[in-house]
């Protein structure tokens, strides 16, 4: 069964399309010639059209295709060493293949609805708080060029919502991190335990 978006992640999405943070062009100045190693979910419902998608910026940058996936359950989420779903293998699996094949672009890909997220109760804001850390952890370690990004399934919500179908976005880290302290977005409170504000991380190097 496919997952459905839930009401505040939709809201926070529907506010960050208004306010140009998630942008449909992937930048042109990506360096992409040697290929990307792209960290994605690897959610089954979802996989075929980000692996469209990433086929797609190759050809917009007229570069012959190179996708190195490394595909976990939650992908850029796990990266972080202090995100609640951290998970070494990745970071590990992104140097490896940086060494094995040479590429030293990583793509950073998250999206909504993702099972991983909701089983941890991370929202979409806290998600792409989580994305941001990584992106800040994979460049400050290792000098990698990282894009960040978020794909979309709007096919499982009720109404003409769901005639918008799948989508990928990009979102610049620098723009989403002041988006997201100026909004200072809130988890939403479940049944279970109250609302939690988003996750403080420190950066790779502080205290
Ligand atoms: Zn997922």
């Amino acid at each position: 069964m496919s997952l459905i978006i839930n009401p505040f992640d939709y809201l926070t999405y529907m506010q960050l399309r208004q306010d140009n943070i998630l942008q449909d062009i992937t930048p042109k100045d990506m360096p992409l010639e040697k290929g990307l190693i792209g960290v994605y979910c690897g959610d089954g419902d979802q996989l075929t059209d980000v692996i469209k998608h990433t086929l797609s910026m190759f050809a917009q940058n007229n570069v012959p295709p190179r996708p190195h996936i490394i595909a976990l359950n939650g992908g850029p989420l796990l990266i972080h060493p202090k995100s609640p779903v951290h998970n070494g293998t990745v970071m590990d699996n992104i140097v490896e293949s940086e060494r094995m094949k040479a590429i030293d672009t990583v793509v950073l890909q998250i999206h909504i609805p993702c099972g991983k997220a909701a089983k941890y109760d991370i929202s979409l804001p806290q998600a792409m708080q989580l994305t941001i850390a990584a992106k800040e952890y994979v460049k400050g370690m290792y000098g990698y060029k990282v894009l960040c990004l978020l794909h979309v399934d709007r096919t499982s919500l009720a109404g003409p919502n769901a005639l918008e179908g799948k989508r990928t976005y990009f979102f610049s880290a620098k723009k989403a991190a002041e988006w997201l302290r100026d909004h200072e977005h809130k988890a939403p409170a479940t049944k279970s335990r109250p609302a939690k504000p988003l996750m403080k991380l420190v950066p790779p190097g502080g205290a």
